[in-house]
């Protein structure tokens, strides 16, 4: 049969720290503390697999369960020498919840369990202090009622506050007897009112029903949305803890607290924490009263204060982590309640790993385990000041993290006027690629509509900079300049502040505070450079991107997106003229104008990589987007035509852009003539790409500066399209080293992002040299959602367990991923030596970065700001695949 209890006390203990999976962490943590003999009161565990059948067998306990309860109960009942539900001397306990891994304050815990009528009056006798004895029983009254029973606490809470005033006193602690007494029994009533139920008296009674309460707080809202937004299982349960009670609330003697063997926030070897002195556990959390320092603790009980450092040091040593502890002084003696793992800032999280290597606790390898990759983004952007006052008034996504203050403005063209003067956040119902210029100058970006993949986050994360997306309750009157949010109207250059690390929007300035890129910082990725097998890349367009990205470690750019420079306020005009143009010929001088546009953007790119790879994409987009909107368009006609003085000629022109758009105008842009299939029909555009890129790197080369391209072409699924492509890249190059009497090795490779592409991936690598996996369009491609268009029903698909995460932030390694697998494998078999990446918006993500650790790809390109991420993902990969450099 089964075991579903396990016994701790009396120095010893059936379980021990390895046993979270069973026991939980505060359970697994209280046995261990047991056999390490640190004071802790006596208990027992009821394990996650008991709660697992509760839920799976219709809330029924597994046989033996009630037995096994009621025998550990005398076990403890023994040790304390007292007995739940006793008339003279009863035990009372606590009954706690606690998962795997810890969800601080998201389930259910209650306290002072075994009080009734009756134990309250032993209790008040044999402590000699009956208003402890009525303080205890509110409590419980209060806990059941709010955890079994399920009434809100604040209709408790109203209850205190009326009774507070009756009685003309401010703090819970100044309620005398009868006011206590009164309480307990407007509780009781409530109780019966709300729920038709008796406050049962039978103490058996109350336990079985705090255990069943516990084990359903696994599945309240607040858990539930917790594990998701962690990434926890929903399958793992929790335990519950039955605990003797210790009383921290027993007089001016005795106290509760929690605490932390180093300072959470900064990392610094400092103890820390805070208590109340008359209180129990939850009055510190809840806030009733404003905690004292342990400055304090330290004169108020001396003695307590050095036993709790030494053994909480003591337990840091052993678990050689942060310890996050809570404890209760019952009338001078100290007791130890929970230990567990502390959750620490990104900055705390470097600086403590970097701490325990030098004090000989880990070593390295442990050390680079210790900071979660996603975290390193915090220290990377400036942050609110966690002091200031704020008033929020909207929230939405936290697309990217950091955080901006400034004024609102609505075009993309002011912004970029006024953005390099003054502090601007751009607000816009949504953003397209030509907000580009608008959003590089703002500080920050708003819209209320898109997620966390829509274009204006992901280019916000590329740039590093603050974005709030998905910001439904805001609605931006664009042409009006303003935006709504409720009743309430923020004007143009009305100052907002928005926090890109939890999606908040606050109204007026908040001051910021640079988080220190610190000694420890540079030292733990130095280490994961030491150890990462990967390289690392960024995806960069323009000079000063690629700087950042070099500054943070990026060893070449994977991804230029030449597209990019075309939107620049000097070649718009440019490029529209070429597309529109009706003959070769005339394309051909625009083309020959923005050649050495091209040329020096390429040049600054090829300076800023100092010797590095670059990877640059030849034109993707469908031309289009190049193009005014065809409804705007036709709007402006109508407006020109109704005012008389309109010179036709202006009419004329403005027509016969319209039937030039009209002819482009396609069903479905994003399958249509885009990508490679441009570069085949209008050749001459590739060419002059071409002709730009190895035109800059002999200028680099002629200054003695290393360089060395490679040429990805875009969205091949034809052998024959990337040979074409191929082609015309080495007859130019070779035109061009002629011409300029340099020669210099580069490569030409394809972006890998349709299906078919991966299939015959061996009869492209024939002739490609690298593939580069673009997995924002595979992913879309694979699957057949439209990235822009599947935010809607992916959150459906998630609530319903269809899917577990998005696809288009965490790679799909299923089916996705199996592509990839398969494509790599073909193309090496043809070409042993083939160099394989990935340049989508997954080369940044952590997971996706282990997956292309295992499948052996060369490198990984991300976004400027997440190659530090990558760096530390990189290691841990390698080393978890026990991969060398
Ligand atoms: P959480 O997981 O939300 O922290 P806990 O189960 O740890 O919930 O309990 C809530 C509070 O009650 C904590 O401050 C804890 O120290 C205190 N507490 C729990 N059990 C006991 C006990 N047996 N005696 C005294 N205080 C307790
Ligand atoms: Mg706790
Ligand atoms: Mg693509």
């Amino acid at each position: 049969m089964s075991k579903y209890i396990y016994f701790f006390g009396g120095g010893k203990a059936e379980g021990n720290a390895k046993m979270k999976d069973l026991l939980g962490g505060k359970g697994a943590n209280l046995a261990e503390m047991t056999n390490l003999k640190i004071p802790v009161p006596p208990g027992f565990t009821i394990t996650t697999k008991a709660c697992l059948h509760f839920f799976e067998n219709k809330q029924k306990w597994p046989a033996g369960l009630k037995k096994e309860l009621f025998e550990n109960l005398k076990k403890l009942e023994k040790s304390k020498g007292a007995r739940l539900g006793d008339e003279n001397n009863p035990l009372l306990v606590s009954v706690r919840s606690g998962a795997k891994i810890s969800m601080p304050g998201m389930m259910d815990t209650v306290l002072n369990l075994g009080l009734n009528s009756n134990t309250l009056k032993a209790l008040a006798k044999n402590t000699n202090n009956a208003r402890f004895a009525y303080d205890s029983f509110r409590r419980f009254i209060q806990m059941f009622g709010n955890v079994v029973l399920g009434i809100p606490k604040e209709d408790f809470e109203e209850l205190i506050t009326e009774e507070k005033k009756k009685a003309g006193v401010k703090l819970d602690v100044d309620l005398k007897i009868k006011h206590l007494e009164s309480l307990i029994n407007q509780f009781k009533a409530l109780c019966k009112r709300k729920t038709k139920i008796v406050f049962p008296e039978d103490p058996y009674q109350q336990l079985v029903m705090a255990c069943n309460a516990v084990f359903t707080s696994w599945n309240n809202d607040r858990a539930i949305f917790y594990r998701k937004q962690n990434n926890i299982p929903d399958s793992l349960g929790t335990a519950v803890n039955v605990q003797a009670m210790v009383f921290g609330n027993i007089g001016d003697e005795s106290a509760t607290g929690v605490g932390f063997t180093r300072d959470p926030a900064t990392g610094e070897k400092i103890f820390y924490g805070e208590y109340l002195p008359n209180a129990q556990g939850e009055d510190v959390v809840a806030g009733v009263r404003t905690p004292l320092h342990f400055k304090d603790l330290k004169k108020q009980f001396p003695q307590v204060y050095d036993q709790l450092k030494k053994i909480t040091g003591r337990l840091e040593k052993h678990y050689r982590d942060i310890q996050d502890f809570e404890f209760t002084v019952e009338k001078g003696k100290l007791y130890l309640l929970q230990t567990r793992t502390g959750k620490r800032t990104a900055a705390a999280a470097v600086k403590i790993a970097v701490d325990m290597v030098k004090e000989r606790l880990i070593n390295k390898k442990e050390a680079l385990f210790r900071i979660q990759p996603e975290q390193i983004d915090q220290l990377l952007h400036p942050i609110l000041n966690p002091k200031a006052k704020v008033e929020v008034i909207a929230k939405g996504l936290p697309a990217s993290p950091g955080a901006a203050t400034g004024k609102v403005v609505f075009t993309a063209d002011e912004a970029a006027e006024r953005g390099n003067k003054e502090k601007i956040i751009l607000v816009r119902n949504e953003t397209c690629p030509d907000d580009i210029h608008g959003m590089a100058a703002a500080q920050g970006i708003l819209t209320a509509r898109g997620g966390m993949t829509s274009h204006a986050a992901v280019v916000a994360r590329g740039m590093g900079k603050c974005c709030v997306a998905g910001c439904e309750s805001i609605k931006a009157d664009e042409k009006g300049n303003k935006f709504s949010v409720g009743k309430r109207i923020v004007k143009r250059d009305d100052y907002i502040t928005l926090d890109g690390s939890t999606g908040r929007v606050i109204l007026g300035m908040v001051p910021t505070v640079q988080p220190s890129m610190s000694g420890a910082f540079g030292k733990i990725l130095s280490w994961a450079d030491e150890v990462r097998r990967l390289g690392i890349r960024a995806n960069a367009d323009i000079p000063r991107d690629a700087k950042t990205a070099r500054d943070f470690g990026a060893e070449g750019i994977g991804l230029c997106r030449t597209e990019h420079m075309f939107f620049a306020k000097d070649r718009i005009p440019l490029v529209q003229k070429m597309i529109l143009a009706r003959t070769t010929e005339e394309r051909q001088k625009s083309l020959n104008r923005l050649l050495p546009l091209q040329e020096k953007d390429f040049e600054g790119l090829f300076e800023a990589m100092k010797g590095y790879p670059v990877t640059i994409r030849l034109l993707d987009p469908p031309l289009h987007e190049f193009l005014p909107r065809r409804e705007e368009l036709m709007v402006e006609i109508a407006l020109l035509k109704k005012e008389k003085r309109t010179p036709r000629k202006v009419i004329e022109e403005k027509e016969k852009l319209l039937s030039r758009i009209e002819e482009l105008h396609e069903f479905n842009p994003m399958l249509g003539h885009r990508g490679c299939r441009l570069g085949i029909t209008y050749p001459e555009i590739s060419k002059m790409q071409v002709r730009a890129i190895f035109q800059a790197a002999c200028r680099i080369i002629k200054k003695g500066k290393k360089i060395y391209p490679e040429v990805m072409i875009p969205l091949v699924s034809l052998a024959g399209e990337f040979q074409k492509q191929k082609e015309l890249v080495d007859r130019t190059a070779q035109e061009v080293m002629k011409k300029e009497k340099v020669t210099f090795d580069y490569m030409v490779g394809t972006m890998i992002e349709l299906p078919r592409a991966t299939v015959i991936a061996d009869k492209i690598a024939e002739t490609a040299e690298f593939f580069s996996f673009g997995t924002n369009d595979l992913t879309q491609t694979t699957f057949g959602f439209s990235r822009d268009d599947a935010g809607k029903f992916i959150r459906v698909y998630r609530d319903l367990g269809i899917l577990s995460k998005d696809p288009f932030q965490n790679l799909d390694i299923e089916g996705v991923g199996k592509l990839i697998k398969m494509a790599v494998e073909k193309g090496r078999k043809k070409r042993p030596k083939l160099k394989v990446g990935i340049c989508g918006e997954h080369g940044g993500d952590p997971a996706s970065i282990q997956f292309c650790e295992t499948i052996g790809m060369n490198y990984v390109s991300c976004s400027p700001y997440r190659v530090p991420i990558a760096r530390l993902a990189a290691a841990q990969a390698s080393l978890s695949k026990g991969r060398k450099k």
